[in-house]
């Protein structure tokens, strides 16, 4: 299916926001003017009409009793003054330190040789904080600092051998986060935590659950209910559409995801529907430790939203936000300042924020909840992630994995937060393609790529704050930027008012990422870090060596060794691990090659079920089974530290314990750390750029 370009509401006609000028300042030399064409395209026309009411209906936020929305008591310049943004200084305005490793004074190295299309911005980001770029064919053959990789290259092993070499990319993170392996991640939370994984549409995997969303489908078929249908490899947009009916699936065999449409989302007032890409960066597993960036982006639909119905359905500029989509479309609005961005088709999250709280929406509550989504998420991922680990590093001591992750999440009309997808490789380029394929006739040449402010102004710092997170100089970064604010406010000759602003400038120099697991909303959150003992178990009886799911001989290890075998025999287990296996895979073939953690993880929910049929919830009954195979276990002489991860108190008394996820990694890195010249081991405070922590071993609950 095509996309439909309707010629309803020329550009012109779009209604402005009625909100301030972003905070964000950008130097002179950041700021780059888009090369003329011979004729201007229309794609960068931005309007100048006066402020009019919006033509079309527009949904009107829901204001009553609603905790996302406040009771207006200021006039909207108060609200918005008070209201932090998420950011609200543009890396410009940094300095450029050039560090060096402590004990040696070598500079740190990166290599990007196989970075591809990043490797520009990545080189541009290290360089600024005297990272040096090194190449993969080096003589010198020593190991880098950091790895840049594009994707996890088969021979990564070799490529990234010494342990205290970190790398952007954990083995397997593309294949966990496509839409149905996340589907299944988080499904199984919904399982175990119905209320805290409400935040994911209701969703269906073909060809398995086919019967099951016709038979939702047919009984919702007067609800004028839609479903939005996604092939599991599409990006960008490729290849969705919507159906309001079972019958009308193109293909329904075909591995695809189809999802409940969220019908209500929160519109602007030019009536475009939008979504955040907000970024996580997970910075290792060992300990597990979990970052947000400040700033993000919002993607805004090219074409006025309402909700579907026969005529509209088809109109892919007014229902998806795909940026790849949308541009092509000549109502694309490309922002060549941080002040076009305003109205752009492209906008900084803090922009929107901004626009939103002038609305009443409680940006702070969206923010906070927001934020809770991504821990949740990452720790629905998080069993398959260290299964992964495990696997593609057995019998290694492993580099540290971190990678940079990209949510896309939508805001409802009554301002609650729905995610839609996880990218595990989120485009960091700071490009973009100025002119729509309709223009591109006008150009001798190839299509103009030009640097877009927006996309600089979010993905310079989250690039640059991750090489300094990874290499554990954030603290440093940060502490050196106030004292040199202080230092400057005093020895400056410069006039009172100039010195102001540069002081405001510096003092508001904030890291881009901060902590938000286990640190911050660990304490929100702790109780849902549960699978990972279902994982431990997991590991007991498989190959790890040759595969991460779990056979039908080791499936039946486990109830023997676990003493389950009065619950559930032999045959059972057959007819049992098939029926899962469909389930997952729609294939029953692909039992041979065994059950993959999710499997296992359902077999359990079931065994369970049948042993402790009196406790009142499923995880009641997980928590009876947990304790149950680990003592039994234990009969068979397996350690302790097998089967569960390691909590260490930090140096700082009043520090959040650490949590090793793979505790029996964690002696050779101990040993590793404290035996390192090169990279010494780091005090908790230079790991955490927050400093709001209690006493108690766990983290401070921050609202
Ligand atoms: P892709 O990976 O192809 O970009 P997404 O799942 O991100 O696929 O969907 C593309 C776009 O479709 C999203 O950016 C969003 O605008 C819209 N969308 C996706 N899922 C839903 C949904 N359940 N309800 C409403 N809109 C959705």
């Amino acid at each position: 299916m095509g996309c439909r370009i309707s010629s309803v509401v020329p550009v012109s006609k779009w209604t402005e926001e009625k909100v301030p000028s972003p905070t964000l300042k950008v130097a002179p030399q950041y700021i780059i003017e888009a090369p003329r064409p011979k004729t201007t395209p229309a794609a960068i026309h931005i309007s100048t009409s006066k402020p009019k009411p919006p033509e079309n209906t527009v949904h009107q936020p829901v204001k009553e009793a609603n905790p996302y929305y406040r009771q207006r008591t200021g006039s909207v310049a108060t609200i918005i003054m008070e209201n932090r943004p998420p950011s609200g200084v543009s890396h410009t305005t940094f300095g450029s330190h050039v560090y060096k490793h402590r004990n040696s004074g070598r500079p740190f190295t990166i290599d990007t040789t196989r970075a591809r299309s990043n490797r520009a911005v990545v080189v541009m980001c290290a360089e600024r904080i005297g990272i040096e770029e090194v190449s993969e064919t080096r003589e010198d053959k020593r190991p880098c600092d950091i790895y840049w990789h594009s994707v996890v290259y088969p021979d990564m092993n070799r490529v990234v051998s010494h342990p205290y070499s970190r790398v952007n990319k954990f083995p397997g993170m593309t294949e966990l986060a496509r839409k149905i392996s996340l589907t299944h991640s988080i499904h199984s939370m919904q399982r175990l935590f119905p209320q805290e994984y409400e935040f994911y549409p209701k969703s269906w995997f073909l060809p398995a659950h086919l019967k099951e969303f016709e038979a939702f489908g047919s009984k919702q078929a007067n609800q004028q209910r839609w479903y939005i249908v996604k092939p599991d490899e599409g990006a960008q947009g490729t290849g969705i559409y919507l159906v309001n009916h079972p019958s009308q699936l193109k293909d329904p065999l075909q591995r695809q995801l189809v999802q409940e449409y969220v019908a209500d989302p929160l519109l602007m007032n030019d009536g475009l529907k939008f979504d955040f890409r907000v970024y996580g960066v997970i910075r290792s597993i060992n300990p597990l430790s979990i970052y947000v960036a400040r700033e993000g982006m919002a993607r805004f639909c090219t074409e006025k939203y309402s909700r579907p119905n026969a005529s509209n359905f088809e109109n892919l500029y007014a229902h998806l936000t795909n940026y790849s989509l949308n541009k092509a479309n000549d109502r694309y609005v490309h922002s060549t300042s941080l002040h076009d961005q305003i109205k752009g088709s492209k906008r900084l999250l803090s922009t929107v924020f901004h626009q939103l709280e002038s609305r009443g929406l409680r940006t702070k509550k969206l923010w906070h909840d927001i934020k809770m989504i991504l821990v949740k998420t990452v720790l629905a991922m998080l069993p398959e992630i260290l299964l992964h680990y495990e696997h593609h590093f057995i019998d290694k001591p492993g580099p540290q994995c971190f990678q940079i992750i990209g949510f896309d999440v939508m805001i409802r009309e009554n301002g609650e937060p729905i995610l839609l997808e996880v990218n595990a490789a989120p485009s960091l380029t700071i490009d973009h393609q100025l002119i729509t394929s309709a223009d591109e006739a006008l150009y001798e040449e190839a299509p103009l790529k030009v640097r877009s402010i927006v996309d600089e102004v979010i993905k310079v710092p989250l690039i640059r704050d991750t090489l300094l997170l990874v290499l554990n100089l954030m603290d440093q970064e940060y502490s050196s930027a106030r004292e040199s604010a202080i230092h400057s406010t005093t020895s400056s000759q410069l006039p009172d008012h100039t010195q102001d602003d540069l002081d405001t400038l510096r003092a508001k120099k904030k890291p881009h990422l901060s902590e938000i697991f286990p640190n911050r909303y660990g304490a929100h959150s702790f109780h849902l870090l549960f699978l990972d003992k279902a994982v431990y178990l997991f590991m007991q009886f498989v190959h790890l060596r040759a595969s991460i799911n779990i056979s039908l001989g080791g499936l039946k290890q486990f109830v023997k060794k676990c003493n389950l075998t009065p619950v559930i025999s032999s045959r059972e287990i057959d007819l049992k691990a098939a029926e899962i296996n469909f389930y997952l895979t729609g294939d029953q073939s692909k039992l041979a090659q065994g059950l993959p953690f999710h499997g296992f993880l359902k077999f359990l929910f079931y065994v369970s079920e049948k042993k402790f049929p009196k406790e009142p919830t499923l995880l009641a009954k997980m928590q009876k089974l947990n304790q149950f195979c680990d003592a039994s276990l234990r009969h068979y002489g397996v350690r302790s530290a097998r089967l569960r991860r390691a909590e260490v108190p930090t140096t700082d008394d009043d520090g959040p314990v650490e949590l090793y996820m793979l505790p029996l990694r964690m002696r050779g890195k101990r040993r590793s750390r404290s035996s390192a010249s090169t990279l010494p081991p780091k005090p908790r405070s230079d790991r955490n750029n927050n400093s709001n922590q209690n006493n108690n071993g766990l983290p401070r609950i921050e609202l």
